[in-house]
């Protein structure tokens, strides 16, 4: 697979050493895309909004974000540990069977203490019904809606890393510690942010816009173009979510999990194969968000997807 990338890698271990600093200080135990990666997600859903659902997107969200969703997309991990939505942790990912390599709502979508529905497909599924209702509801649920839309594109974003529907014994990839280039980190963290800085750092002068760019021109018109039908199709929400969630747990063993073990260094040979799988993941979560909103918040289509 060829992808289309800017000037060749030059690392800057330095500036990573710095962000991974500020990281631990400010972001302790993230589970979820960085906040790059579901930044990227959002803005390449947003774009895709036809002219119905952008205009009730900017409704919902808050007058200072501009209009801008991708601003608010990593509000539900900044929240996840407060009293009042500290219900909302389990729902970031799933935890599979260990080696098992599939996923299976009943057995696998619960919280640590088999309450049913709380993982991040049933999440996606409960927010994308909750804001179903926005076309026909009053202005006086606007507050709820707002969380809805924040919900469900913060976890179309989590449940397309692969390392989101992953082992149960090491929680994702998060107890397997390693190196990535010279410092320390995790096989989840790897998959979260890592490979996205890399990227970044090496390949489009740390400007992550050039690198959403890169993203959506592979699926505009360039390798991933001819997919993008495919990505979007859709008939049933749920079947669609949990297809969403196989897909993760194939890839986090094909290729999150392949050939890693604690104490490993991971550089150049993982980060170059690894890359396009993010990034191909990053453009499907956005497309198939846009899919989604398009679908309950744009003009009303008979093949309506919203959960019951
Ligand atoms: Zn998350």
């Amino acid at each position: 697979m060829q992808i289309s990338m800017g000037i060749l890698r030059g690392i800057s271990v330095s500036f990573l050493a710095f962000l991974v600093c500020v990281c631990t200080i400010y972001e302790p135990c993230v589970q979820a895309w960085s906040k790059e990666g579901h930044a990227m997600t959002c803005k390449i859903a947003q774009e895709l909004l036809e002219p119905e659902a952008k205009h009730a997107v900017q409704m919902l969200l808050p007058d200072y974000v501009n209009g801008d969703l991708s601003a608010l997309c990593v509000w539900p991990d900044q929240v996840r540990h407060w009293y009042k939505y500290r219900w909302t942790s389990p729902l970031h990912f799933i935890d599979t069977p260990d080696q098992a390599c599939n996923f299976k709502y009943q057995r696998d979508c619960h919280d640590p203490h088999g309450v049913k529905d709380m993982c991040v497909a049933g999440a996606i599924q409960n927010f994308t019904n909750q804001l179903s209702h926005y076309r026909h509801g009053t202005s006086d649920r606007r507050h709820n809606m707002t969380e809805a839309l924040l919900f469900l594109s913060h976890f179309m974003g989590d449940i397309h890393q692969p390392m989101h529907v992953g082992f149960t014994s090491d929680e994702g990839g998060n107890t397997i510690d390693l190196r990535w280039f010279r410092h320390k980190s995790n096989l989840h963290h790897v998959w979260d942010r890592e490979i996205i800085l890399t990227a970044a750092a090496d390949y489009y002068g740390k400007d992550i816009n050039l690198l959403q760019q890169d993203i959506e021109a592979n699926f505009t018109h360039g390798i991933w173009s001819s997919d993008l039908a495919s990505w979007r199709d859709c008939a049933d929400l749920s079947s669609c979510v949990n297809k969403y969630a196989a897909e993760s747990i194939n890839l986090a063993c094909k290729w999150g999990y392949k050939d890693v073990e604690s104490g490993d260094t991971l550089s150049d040979d993982y980060f170059n194969s690894r890359l396009p799988i993010v990034m191909r993941r990053i453009a499907q979560g956005g497309v198939r968000l846009a899919m989604i909103l398009n679908r309950i918040l744009g003009v009303e289509h008979e093949d309506s997807i919203a959960a019951t």
